[in-house]
C-alpha cells in the first residue's frame, strides 16, 4: 500500500517547471523529520515547510496500485482538459515507497513523471524528469539528475563543487524561516554573481495557492 498524504492539482510553483499545470502526489513520511512541529528543531532536516504527516489531506489515504492510478487519473481527467499529463511524486520523501510498478502504470496512463526528493536514497528507477533538492546535515546519495535545487543559504555545501555534478540545471531557493527576506536578497546576490545558479522562488506561496 502507498501511504498518500494528499493528491491535488495546482500549478508547480517553483524550479524548472514554474508555472506549468501539475498534479502532486505528496508521499506520507520523510527519512529526515518526523512530520511534528515540537521536534523540527532537532531534526536532521530542520526547515522543511510541508505537511507530509499521515494520510488526513484531500485525497489522502492508503491506497493500492490500482486505486491510486484510478484516482490521479480521475482527478486529472476531471481539472484538465489540455496538455500533457505531468504528474509530481513529492512528498516526504517519495524515494522511501515509490516503486517500479507504480512508475510503470503511471507510464501507461501517459503520464510525464517528475520527482523531487531530498537525495538521501539513490534509485535505479526511471523518471522523466527528477529535482533533487538535498540538505546540509543529510547523507547526500543521488548525485546525479535534470534539476538541483539548494535551499539556500546551506553554507556546509561548497557551491563551487557542486557545480561540477550531472545536472542540467541549477537552482537555489530561499530559506523559509524568520529571516526569509534576507535569504531572499542573499540567494539574488549570490546567483547574480555565480552563474549557472538561478534563483527559484515559491510563486505558489505569493499566489496564495498550494
Ligand atoms: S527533506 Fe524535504 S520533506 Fe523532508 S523534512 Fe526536509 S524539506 Fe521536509
Amino acid at each position: 500500500m502507498y501511504k498518500i498524504k494528499e493528491i491535488f492539482k495546482s500549478i508547480q510553483g517553483e524550479g524548472f517547471f514554474t508555472g506549468k499545470d501539475a498534479l502532486f502526489v505528496r508521499f506520507s513520511g520523510c527519512n529526515l523529520w518526523n512530520g511534528i512541529i515540537k521536534d523540527r528543531k532537532n531534526s536532521i532536516c530542520n526547515f522543511c515547510d510541508t505537511d507530509f504527516r499521515g494520510v488526513d489531506g484531500p485525497f489522502g489515504g492508503s491506497y493500492s496500485l490500482k486505486d491510486l492510478i484510478f484516482t490521479v487519473e480521475k482527478i486529472w481527467n476531471l481539472k484538465f482538459t489540455v496538455g500533457t499529463k505531468f504528474i509530481i511524486l513529492t512528498g516526504g520523501e517519495p524515494l522511501l515507497q515509490v516503486d517500479k510498478k507504480l512508475l510503470q502504470a503511471l507510464k501507461k496512463k501517459n503520464f510525464f513523471i517528475a520527482l523531487e526528493t531530498n537525495g538521501t536514497i539513490n534509485t535505479n528507477l526511471k523518471f522523466d524528469w527528477t529535482c533533487v533538492s538535498p540538505k546540509e546535515n543529510a547523507e547526500w546519495n543521488l548525485k546525479t539528475g535534470d534539476e538541483l535545487k539548494i535551499v539556500y543559504p546551506q553554507y556546509r555545501f561548497d557551491l563551487n563543487r557542486v557545480l561540477k555534478l550531472k545536472f542540467k540545471y541549477f537552482f537555489l531557493q530561499p530559506k523559509e524561516n524568520m529571516n526569509k527576506q534576507i535569504n531572499i536578497q542573499k540567494t539574488i546576490n549570490y546567483c547574480s554573481s555565480h552563474k549557472p545558479w538561478f534563483p527559484s522562488f515559491q510563486i505558489h506561496k505569493a499566489l496564495g495557492i498550494s
